[in-house]
């Protein structure tokens, strides 16, 4: 029980920097704040998708960010009204 309720604080650490954060906890946050988005103002899965398959085409890519905007694509592709920078999507 007592494991679960620290998962969940660590889950929801909204005033963490990335610094403070360990890996795991960073990506796990990261993730659900893709998840939680509201649904008029995410992308439809289809979308996602087509967006991540340019970047990973993309030489700008490095590590999940890409240099030419310094996001991370996985967050900005989530977000309908988001532009690669590019104009690659
Ligand atoms: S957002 Fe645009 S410039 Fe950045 S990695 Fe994706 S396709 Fe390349």
């Amino acid at each position: 029980m007592e494991t679960g309720k620290k998962e969940e604080n660590r889950r929801h650490c909204l005033k963490c920097l990335l610094r403070e954060m360990d890996k795991e906890d960073y990506m796990d946050n990261l993730y659900d704040y893709i998840q939680r988005l509201d649904a008029d103002i995410k992308a439809d899965q289809a979308l996602y998708e087509e967006r991540l398959s340019v970047c990973k085409e993309c030489d700008y890519l490095e590590s999940g960010m890409c240099r030419a905007c310094g996001c991370f694509v996985e967050l900005r592709a989530a977000i309908r009204n988001n532009q690669c920078s590019y104009g690659k999507w």
